[in-house]
């Protein structure tokens, strides 16, 4: 797909988001929010769904979460428009319940012809919601912070996942908060490790790759070991050039108060 054809594909996708109605939570939402970030990128980190002030704008993470996860990203040197960000469902549940399964499975062919727009090498997935898109009977408490590969029918037809918890989940636990930063701390490697994988094995999906784990629940990383020591893993994939791979300090984790929001005219909407 050429650059001009997946972004076409990612404004097809957020027009037809736009006019849903395809389960209930279309009739209280204020604005759908498809997503937004670079059609280029090599990352792509999914949430649950709106709240409130995503609702309001239509734009994913701009809240309390979004806040948080806009620190995890300058945490590694990233920024909002470096990567991609959606959601599970696209409309706002009201009051911020947990979406129904027939609601996730009614919004699902979005994200998946979103992931088949970008082609992603990694998917982030933010809370158990997320994980529950691409691991189905994963649990979050086990699998956050380790890697398996997408299966090919969510759309990310060669990535691999890697689990993080919802940035919401350090409000109400706040241990979880070093827990996120440190994994946030180990994604450009797995970006690195993933690269390697497919530039190794071009167009194959990582599930079906000599040492890849297969199944939900396997072990951390491990599938793209044995391509880590890849030359030339930088020049593998140009596709972004500008995501940072230099890995932050493990002692320097942020205080509370960070703001390191990009301006609004940095973003790249759909
Ligand atoms: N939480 C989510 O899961 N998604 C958003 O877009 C905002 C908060
Ligand atoms: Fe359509 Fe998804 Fe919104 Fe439901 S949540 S109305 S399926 S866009």
């Amino acid at each position: 797909m050429t650059d001009a054809e997946r972004r076409a594909a990612l404004e097809a996708v957020a027009a037809e988001v736009r006019a849903c109605t395809a389960c209930r939570l279309h009739r209280s939402r204020t604005n759908a929010v498809p997503g937004e970030g670079s059609p280029e990128t090599e990352v792509v980190f999914v949430g649950e769904g709106p709240g409130f002030h995503e609702d309001q704008q239509g734009r994913p993470f701009v809240g309390a979460a979004g806040s948080l996860l806009d620190e995890l990203l300058a945490f590694v040197g990233w920024r909002r428009p470096d990567v991609f960000i959606a959601n599970v469902v696209k409309c706002r549940p009201p009051g911020n319940r947990d979406p129904e399964p027939d609601e996730i499975a009614a919004c699902a062919p979005y994200l998946r012809r979103q992931l088949e727009a970008l082609d992603p090498a990694v998917v982030v997935t933010l809370g158990r919601h997320s994980l529950g898109a691409f691991l189905p009977g994963a649990r979050i408490s086990a699998t956050h912070g380790t890697v398996h590969p997408a299966p090919p029918e969510s759309g990310a037809r060669t990535a691999a996942v890697y689990a993080m918890y919802h940035p919401a989940a350090a409000f109400r636990q706040a241990a979880l908060r070093e827990t996120l930063f440190a994994e946030m701390a180990n994604l450009p490697q797995v970006l690195i490790d993933v690269r390697a994988a497919r530039a190794a094995r071009p167009s194959e999906s990582l599930t079906d790759t000599p040492g890849g784990a297969g199944a939900p629940t396997g072990p951390a990383v491990a599938p793209f070991a044995d391509c880590a020591d890849e030359p030339d893993i930088a020049g593998a994939d140009d596709a972004v050039p500008e995501l940072n791979l230099d890995l932050p300090a493990p002692a320097g984790l942020p205080s509370a108060d960070g703001d390191s929001r990009p301006a609004a005219d940095q973003m790249m909407l759909f």
